[in-house]
């Protein structure tokens, strides 16, 4: 870029530089981190967000505000990407991300305006995320038993509904995930979305329940087609058994009237050639991506082949999963490899729309019914459903735990201050930063839960140290009695995932934020904050 062209580009921004632009940044995270404070744990409150058209939704989930939030201001959408990365990756954690991001970066402050460099900052809270993440290892308890699954996936539902509602979400996930669980050489793998999900308005969510195979909201072709197989073969073909369609918009002149008789011919014999390839190869069930025509559903049925259309791709995708069965692009190209094998399939009507269910080899698969009053209500039990689902298959992959309530991030917290001696100089003085960063997680639900947080924090921080090495970390704030309990034997307890997603989500966030030391705003943007440019003293 020439000189000219810079001058023009900085002549169309307005600029915050330094202490200016850092100050400002971390406000921002402040006051997104103020936001969703009060949600935090099984105490935390609600919210109501009202939308542009006067909708309104109810949620007690941290990246749900966040995501229905309109925010603007840069950083405050850069704490919000690290709660929702936190939300794909593990399913839980995020109001924890946000916190403990704005508590770095409120902490980093704090060093800054006594004169530390933010480089040396970043670099005493890289040291502390390195030393914390080897912490998380040791602190961590291999789980077997399966009381402590249904704990680790109660611990990630708390907060939704009622405890009615939250048992029955906990016994359906857990057992939805040791259904597709799946043991292989390498250990045990137990992919969540082989778990599949509909939907039945009316009654109330604790009446959702869970059917053991793949239910598809579908019927045979044909009322002649046999709807009930004990066990049998089934290929899936990714497309259909049509008539050709032109690509390009055609127009086909006939002269002769005999002619479209030839044409209806021609089609046919290309349907018969397709249907004939896929008889010779005997499956019990065809299922068709795309449409199956009038001709070939007579010719499959002739055949005492069932076959199911228009199935969508999610669908197809368990299916073959479940069945061990190779996805075909087209009829023709189907080969006897390609079949998969099922148990059972068969057909019932629920409250008037049939319904197909058919149970794999490799995993019968599982389907979650979800019922509810509501549209929103049964969207919201299918999105904690999910959540809890990916934490439970964690636990089943993984088996590590960590203690909840606070006790992990206390027990990180001690150990880094301890740590933190072995460091001459102002890196020290940041990893003390970070540590004290961690305190916001048992802080808050302490807040949230009504108690003085001051003095569950001394509480909780005079308990870990007098107990034993072993029994220190799982040691944090039993929130419904305000006393130091074992969250480990009360089945408060969290994926080690989750901790670790945390504490790189939060770092990473603070130690970017930390680095900016100029920020240019493109003119007239209306998303400028007020007052920038103007001169301020903030400390
Ligand atoms: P996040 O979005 O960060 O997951 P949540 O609102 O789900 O936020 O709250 C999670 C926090 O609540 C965790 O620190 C967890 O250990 C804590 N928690 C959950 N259940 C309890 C409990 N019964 N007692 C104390 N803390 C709990
Ligand atoms: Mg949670």
């Amino acid at each position: 870029m020439s000189g000219g062209d810079e001058a023009q580009l900085l002549n169309d921004t307005s600029r915050i530089k330094g202490k200016e632009a850092l100050f400002r940044n971390i406000e921002a995270a402040d006051a997104l981190s103020e936001a969703i404070k009060s949600t935090l744990g099984p105490k935390g409150l609600d919210k109501m967000l009202v939308s542009d058209n006067g909708s309104v939704k109810i949620t007690n989930d941290g990246v749900t505000v966040l995501k229905n939030a309109k925010i603007e201001h840069p950083i405050a959408k850069m704490l919000i990407d690290i709660a929702i990365n936190q939300e794909n990756t593990v399913q839980d954690g995020t109001t924890t991300s946000v916190l403990l991001a704005s508590e770095l970066l409120q902490n980093a402050w704090e060093l800054y305006v006594k004169g530390i460099h933010p480089s040396i900052i970043v670099n005493g809270y890289s040291l502390a995320y390195n030393k914390c993440n080897e912490l998380i290892e040791k602190f961590a308890i291999k789980i077997t038993e399966d009381n402590l699954l249904e704990s680790a996936t109660k611990t990630s539902l708390s907060g939704i509904g009622g405890l009615k509602l939250q048992d029955t979400l906990t016994r359906l996930t857990c057992k939805a995930a040791k259904g597709i669980s799946i043991s292989q050489n390498s250990g045990i793998t137990a992919n969540p979305n082989n778990v599949k999900i509909i939907s039945q308005k009316g009654g109330v969510a604790t009446d959702s329940y869970l059917v053991e195979g793949l239910v598809l909201a579908k019927q045979a072709c044909s009322p002649d087609m046999k709807r009930n197989h004990e066990e049998g073969t089934i290929l899936i073909i990714d497309g259909g058994i049509e008539k050709r369609k032109t690509t390009i918009q055609s127009k086909i002149n006939f002269s002769d009237p005999s002619m479209i008789s030839a044409f209806r011919d021609k089609e046919l014999e290309l349907i018969s050639k397709q249907i004939e390839n896929i008889i010779q190869l005997k499956p019990t069930i065809v299922v068709c991506r795309e449409g199956i025509d009038d001709a070939a559903i007579r010719l499959l049925e002739k055949s005492g082949i069932t076959a199911y259309r228009r199935v969508e791709r999610n669908d197809f995708e368990l299916l073959s999963r479940a069945c061990s069965a190779s996805i075909v692009a087209s009829p023709m190209s189907a080969k006897k490899s390609d079949l998969g094998i099922f148990c059972e399939s068969y057909e019932e009507n629920w409250a008037g729309v049939v319904h197909w269910i058919l149970k794999g080899t490799k995993q019968s698969g599982v389907t979650l019914v979800i019922r509810g009053s509501s549209e929103q209500l049964i969207q919201e039990i299918e999105i904690s459903f999910s959540d809890a689902l990916a934490v439970a298959c964690q636990i089943i992959e993984n088996g590590k735990v960590l203690s909840g309530g606070g006790a992990t991030q206390m027990a990180l917290s001690r150990t880094l201050k301890e740590w933190s001696q072995e460091f001459e100089g102002r890196e020290s003085l940041a990893i003390l930063a970070y540590a004290d960063a961690l305190e916001i997680i048992p802080r808050t639900l302490a807040i949230n839960a009504g108690l003085d947080p001051i003095d569950q924090i001394l509480a909780l921080n005079a308990a870990q140290a007098s107990a034993k090495s072993g029994l220190s970390s799982k040691l944090g704030i039993n929130i419904h009695n305000s006393t130091i309990s074992n969250m480990y034997d009360l089945g408060v307890i969290e994926t080690i995932q989750n901790h670790k997603q945390c504490l790189a989500g939060s770092t990473s966030a603070a130690i970017s934020i930390l680095r900016i030391d100029d920020v240019l705003w493109a003119k007239n943007d209306p998303t400028i904050p007020e007052g920038i440019g103007e001169e301020e003293d903030h400390e």
